[in-house]
């Protein structure tokens, strides 16, 4: 029978092992921060852009490893503000999506996990298709190389809130991480890096272990399991008090301030009464610990695919109100690139 030779991109390895792959060449590990240096500092798209790798090593290199990389397919650019979005092509042909917004502190970019989900949450267009894969470490790192290219700018802030459920593609994310922070690399700080989770107990505790000082959020939805489980999938595994005492473990064990994503949803979980099941949801889940959080409201994208609306502002600042009234930090999270289409995943599913 005839198998194929799984390859691996040269953008996967760590300094260390690009030294241990180089003295198996009997070449020298100094190579390895040379070479690093291109791929992670520079972000070059091919060997051909260096200038102080010998062409025997090239050789080498592209023998033992795949050095392809992915491109941008598409740029959409906001005309109400400095949004960009971009859709990149994978070399299988997926296409996968990523968001780059600018603030004061300087350039975040949104980028996607998984080429589509299969979490199922009912107000995500991320999941219509549902899953086709993971991404693969250098897949994660080109969403960054390539838009930070493109640009000529320097991306400082990362969020991995696209596509995709980042503790589904657990190890290579963590990989990822460490490769992204590396001060010979891109050195983005781990506290400017935010993980979204629709809420996988067993993984927020393993990163929890981890003790890496990034920030956690929790796509929460809800004010209890009824409604949680309408919304979410993921609700039929893990109660929410479960994950609630997750979400707590991983602020005692890591001093990060946790972020619950409430999206508001006209007539399903915006009501009075929701904001005050929620506010006694914290009470009771925090009850004797200290924890640091803040609730991000956000009025939710109207998606095609399903009847839900978008409450009127009024219902967004009264449910904002009951929560601050209860000393509970909240933000409205306010809506970038409404005219390059809405949501994660709604671009790709378009250009599908
Ligand atoms: S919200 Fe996140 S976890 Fe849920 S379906 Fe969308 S991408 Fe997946």
């Amino acid at each position: 029978m005839f198998f194929k030779k799984i390859v691996m991109n040269i953008r996967d390895l760590t300094i260390e092992e690009i030294k241990t792959e180089l003295n198996a060449m009997s070449e020298q590990s100094y190579r390895a921060v040379q070479l690093f240096d291109w791929l992670h500092s520079k972000m070059i798209l091919s060997l051909d852009e260096t200038t102080n790798i010998g062409n025997s090593l090239k050789k080498k290199l592209v023998e033992k490893f795949d050095i392809s990389f992915p491109s941008i397919y598409k740029e959409y650019i906001s005309n109400i503000d400095e949004t960009r979005k971009y859709l990149i092509l994978l070399n299988d042909g997926n296409i996968i999506e990523s968001v780059l917004m600018k603030y004061k502190y300087g350039y975040s970019l949104c980028i996607s996990s998984q080429v589509g989900c299969n979490m199922g949450c009912s107000f995500c267009a991320s999941t219509i298709g549902g899953l086709k894969r993971n991404l693969e470490i250098y897949e994660l790192l080109s969403q960054v190389y390539l838009v930070s290219r493109h640009n000529n700018i320097r991306i400082s802030h990362i969020v991995i809130m696209g596509s995709g459920e980042p503790f589904n593609n657990f190890d290579n994310l963590v990989k990822f991480l460490d490769i992204i922070n590396d001060e010979k690399g891109q050195n983005i700080s781990l506290r400017n890096v935010t993980i979204s989770t629709c809420g996988i107990v067993d993984k927020i505790f393993k990163l929890a272990d981890l003790e890496k000082p990034l920030t956690l959020a929790l796509s929460l939805h809800a004010p209890n399991d009824v409604i949680r489980k309408e919304l979410m999938p993921i609700a039929n595994k893990y109660s929410i008090a479960e994950v609630l005492d997750a979400m707590a473990h991983y602020f005692e064990k890591t001093n990060r301030r946790i972020t619950f994503e409430y999206s508001l949803i006209k007539d399903v979980n915006d009501g009075v009464s929701n904001a005050n099941d929620l506010v006694n949801l914290f009470k009771e889940s925090f009850k004797n610990r200290h924890i640091d959080f803040n609730v991000n409201l956000i009025p939710v994208n109207v998606v095609k695919e399903n009847d839900f609306e978008r409450p009127d502002m009024s219902s967004v600042n009264l449910f904002k109100d009951i929560l601050e009234n209860n000393h509970i930090s909240v933000t409205v999270r306010r809506e970038l690139g409404k005219d390059i289409s809405g949501s994660c995943g709604q671009l790709r599913a378009s250009v599908k």
